[in-house]
């Protein structure tokens, strides 16, 4: 299981469930174009009716995290666990696999729903289309109800009112997200990467382009993974990783900094304290289940390339 041996989230949102998509477990379906509220609650439904699917596919999931974890390792240590959380699962069911779009985890759910659930096959066929975009807050209305963002690459302006009640954003920020259509409205995706302030956003500008023009692509392309099939996948890990790369602003560490800084405060662990990188489990409770055993491993691999000696460790929560 990748989340729900606890109470936390399937949607890896860092939050316990009955405060973040609990409520929408019940939500009405939708036709047509309704209200913000209606159409976010019939959102937030079928998000988490996707993610309830994704269980199914654990050896597909643990697949794709091993293929991850080397890459995205470094910068585990800096940013916001919950935040790449979700932007791995989004890359996970958005994106993942690799040259075979059809095999794409979102379109294996959507396969299997379309006996049981055809308007949500149909709505998950329609935002699987959807590719990570770049833009900048511009504005928020309605006290941060609605966002206006501005495309990165071509200029236009959307709409989109945030999906989940964590995402935050500040005004002049860059962000990724996919931007997904429901009820006559646009939301946020399941994830959102954010690149706070002018250096952020400048950031993530200048990474995007470099990313096309590395494969030969106007700045205003917009990604389809049936026409940009063999770079689908590797084109969003690279954004994943470009947004974990980020320096973060106000903390111009360097390795060696972060390492000397960092490693007086983790050199004995509490095993019995929860911890973010770990679905905010304890090291104890996550032994006991096999997504946790397998953060786990990311989390020791983090201490031992801070310079802590790991093996007792290792040998207390993993022994074989
Ligand atoms: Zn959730």
């Amino acid at each position: 299981m990748i989340a729900g041996a606890d109470n936390s989230c399937p949607c890896l949102s860092g939050r316990a469930f009955a405060a973040c998509c609990g409520p929408y477990a019940r939500a009405k379906a939708i036709s047509g174009e309704v209200s913000s509220p209606l159409a976010l609650a019939s959102l937030r439904h079928h998000l988490l009716e996707l993610l309830e699917h994704v269980p199914d596919l654990e050896e597909v999931w643990f697949a794709f995290a091993d293929e991850l974890a080397p890459r995205l390792h470094g910068p585990l240590l800096s940013r916001a666990p919950w935040e790449l959380e979700q932007g791995r699962l989004d890359l996970f069911l958005w994106d993942f696999f690799q040259k075979i779009s059809l095999a794409r985890p979102i379109l294996r759910i959507a396969r299997d729903l379309e006996t049981r659930d055809l308007r949500l096959a149909s709505r998950l066929d329609d935002w699987s289309l959807r590719p990570w975009e770049a833009f900048e807050l511009v504005r928020h209305q309605e006290s941060g109800q609605v966002w206006e963002l501005r495309s990165l690459a071509t200029g236009k302006e959307v709409h989109v009112h945030p999906s989940f009640a964590h995402q935050e954003c500040q005004v002049g920020d860059g962000l990724l997200t996919r931007v997904l259509k429901h009820g006559g409205h646009s939301f946020t995706g399941l994830s959102l990467l954010r690149f706070p302030g002018a250096a952020g956003k400048a950031y993530l500008d200048k990474g995007m382009r470099e990313l096309l023009a590395r494969h030969g692509l106007p700045v205003a392309t917009q990604l389809r993974p049936d026409i940009h099939n063999e770079l689908w996948f590797s084109f969003h890990r690279a954004l994943l990783e470009l947004w974990a790369d980020m320096p973060i602003p106000g903390k111009p560490l360097t390795k060696a900094a972060r390492r000397k800084k960092a490693a007086p405060a983790v050199l004995v662990p509490d095993l019995d304290a929860p911890l973010a990188e770990l679905g905010n489990q304890s090291p104890r409770e996550a032994a006991g289940h096999a997504m946790g055993r397998h953060r786990l491993k990311l989390w020791l691999s983090d201490l031992a390339a801070k310079g802590v000696d790991t093996e007792d460790l290792r040998k207390t929560l993993l022994p074989d």
